[in-house]
């Protein structure tokens, strides 16, 4: 084991929004559902799963997206498909985008709505599902 695994292993994490919480592992916080972060950061430059994440899903929803976009605005000019066909089209498009892509707001929304105190997470969440169903 390095130092820098020593070092790694004693950190203490927070939510910048509430300092009362420290857990020793990067998480979630109970009470908002920000991502925790080390109490003492460093100058080093760390992976960022979080990023990396929610970048892969953006990228991968990002085609069906343009697609779903092209279809609602231009479809009735472009009569590729019926309207009942496009609407069809639309939704299987958007369901992966709004149940994949949305998946770490609808986890952060119900982690905080368990904690009984609804914030961002919980808009953020129930924003894309509203109007989708
Ligand atoms: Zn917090």
């Amino acid at each position: 084991m390095t130092s820098d695994d020593m070092g790694m292993k004693g950190t203490l994490y927070t939510c910048p929004m509430h300092p009362e919480i420290r857990r020793q592992a990067p998480g979630i916080c109970p009470k908002c559902g920000m991502s925790l972060e080390p109490v003492l950061p460093t100058l080093e430059e760390e992976a960022n799963p979080e990023l990396d994440d929610f970048q892969r899903r953006f990228w991968w929803t990002l085609p069906l997206t343009v697609g779903i976009t092209v279809l609602a605005m231009f479809g009735h000019w472009l009569e590729w498909f019926d309207m009942r066909t496009q609407s069809w089209i639309e939704l299987a498009l958007s369901l992966p985008v709004v149940l994949w892509a949305g998946w770490p707001f609808f986890v952060r929304g119900r982690c905080v709505e368990c904690e009984r105190s609804p914030n961002m997470w919980t808009l953020i969440g129930w924003g894309p599902v509203r109007p989708s169903f």
